[in-house]
């Protein structure tokens, strides 16, 4: 089983976004973190093993800008923690599931990430990502 390790908003502005949810719900988010292989920018609030993930387009050409011009604001996709990313890959390509990734790439804070097809799972975007070694989610 892989438990949830973050939930993503896409958002035009972390920083508004984030003052917002402060606001309400007195959330604490990380700095903003740039990721140019993915174009986009991210901050994180955690609530012990749980995180929900801001995520911003870093440029007008973004995937994510293109995203939030066609569908606007809302949830982005959500993110299941994985001990053997590529294994889990792997077994998914065995069971004939579109991968949009067939390799890890990395993700926010060094992470490896890989997301599957909306396609497969109800039009619901699925990342998975392998903690970085020595990070306590990742005990066996
Ligand atoms: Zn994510």
């Amino acid at each position: 089983m892989n438990p949830i390790d973050h939930i993503a908003m896409a958002v035009f502005s972390i920083k508004e976004t984030s003052v917002t949810l402060q606001r309400l719900f007195n959330w604490q988010f990380s700095d903003i973190e740039e990721i140019p292989e993915q174009g986009v920018k991210t901050s994180f609030a955690a609530f012990g093993d749980m995180q929900i993930e801001l995520i911003e387009p870093m440029s007008n050409h973004s995937k994510l800008h293109a995203f939030l011009t066609k569908r606007g604001e809302g949830l982005h996709h959500i993110a299941l923690k994985s001990k053997d990313i590529q294994g889990d890959l792997n077994n998914l390509d065995r069971l004939g599931v579109q991968l949009l990734q067939k390799t890890a790439q990395i993700g926010a804070n060094g992470k490896r990430i890989a997301f599957l097809s909306p396609k497969e799972t109800a039009g619901v975007l699925f990342e998975l990502c392998e903690p970085l070694k020595g990070e306590k989610e990742g005990h066996e």
